[in-house]
């Protein structure tokens, strides 16, 4: 009958959606005592300039569940925003990325560009602990740079604007991440104090073909420059993607063609040799 089976599969969504909800529990759960633990770790993917130098390079934060093996972001960083942990986490990861990049040769100069959520971007504290993992490694405030994303303005836009402009006299850098994915990404331009805009990696993927997504990026990488700003483009994964993007003066790049992800130890290592060609 159509109404056992209309029960049915209620049952159906509701034992799908008890497993979700547990699975949820647990690996909150699981975070919280990976953060207890120490078993995150941080890769670093280069960003290169248009001679193949490497100038600074991202940190990506990683999981190593003990039973699922490694996770990537995207699988728990959502969890720890949600539940708050992404302040403690978050903090683990500004301090960790401003000590590692103190390690880093010197001379070169080379940045570390660290991920920020709005949670913590609305967490009062953020300024006191980016200067305490400034001070606690001893790294140079012009080389880190935060990636914020457009949603910082969401809600509490002047209070979101007071912490930027209080980490920004600090020394460091801002840098707009995912550029062109939201809804008024030109005001954000207008009011954000940014040296860096980030353009989101949809728009490489189709560069190649003479598509409205390479009309705008080209037009925002001169949008970008008038203003003032850095541009990076992230995930590259072709000659030709890089090609294009260095003909219209595409500042810096970053993606699978120049590099993956590294771990703390092969970064150095590639650092000693420099150029990536
Ligand atoms: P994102 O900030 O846009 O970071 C870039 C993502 O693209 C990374 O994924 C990177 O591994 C991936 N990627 C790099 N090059 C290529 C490429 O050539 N092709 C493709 N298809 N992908 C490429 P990942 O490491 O999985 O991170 C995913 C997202 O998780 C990040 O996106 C960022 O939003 C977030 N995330 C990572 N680490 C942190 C962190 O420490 N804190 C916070 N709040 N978020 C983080
Ligand atoms: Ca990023
Ligand atoms: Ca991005
Ligand atoms: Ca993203």
């Amino acid at each position: 009958h159509a109404k056992d089976r209309g029960r049915g599969q209620f049952q159906f969504f509701r034992s799908e959606l008890d497993a979700h909800v547990r699975e949820r529990v647990t690996l909150e759960a699981d975070l919280r005592r990976a953060l207890d633990e120490n078993s995150f770790t941080l890769e670093f993917q280069p960003q290169v300039n248009a001679a193949g130098i490497i100038v600074a390079a991202e940190a990506l934060l990683r999981w190593q569940h003990p039973q699922r093996g490694v996770l990537p972001p995207d699988c728990f960083i959502p969890i720890a925003e949600e539940s708050g942990l992404i302040v403690p986490l978050g903090r683990w990861v500004l301090h960790s990325a401003c000590r590692a990049a103190a390690l880093w040769p010197a001379p070169q100069g080379v940045r570390v560009a660290v991920n920020i959520s709005v949670e913590q971007l609305r967490d009062p504290r953020l300024v006191t602990d980016v200067a305490s993992a400034l001070a606690a490694s001893g790294l140079d405030p012009h080389r880190l740079e935060l990636e914020i994303t457009e949603s910082v303005l969401i809600d509490e836009p002047e209070a979101m604007l007071a912490s930027l402009e209080a980490l920004r006299a600090l020394g460091i850098r801002v840098a707009l991440d995912d550029f062109g994915t939201g809804y008024s990404s030109l005001s954000y331009l207008r009011r954000l104090p940014l040296d860096t805009l980030k353009l989101d990696g949809s728009f490489i993927a189709d560069l190649e073909r003479d598509t409205p997504d390479a009309t705008i990026t080209y037009s925002v990488i001169e949008l970008a420059h008038r203003l003032g700003l850095e541009v990076i483009a992230e995930r590259v994964e072709t000659p030709g993607q890089r090609a294009r993007l260095c003909e219209h003066q595409c500042d810096l790049l970053q993606g699978y063609l120049l590099s993956r992800p590294l771990s703390t130890q092969a970064f150095s290592a590639r650092l000693a040799e420099s150029r990536i060609s």
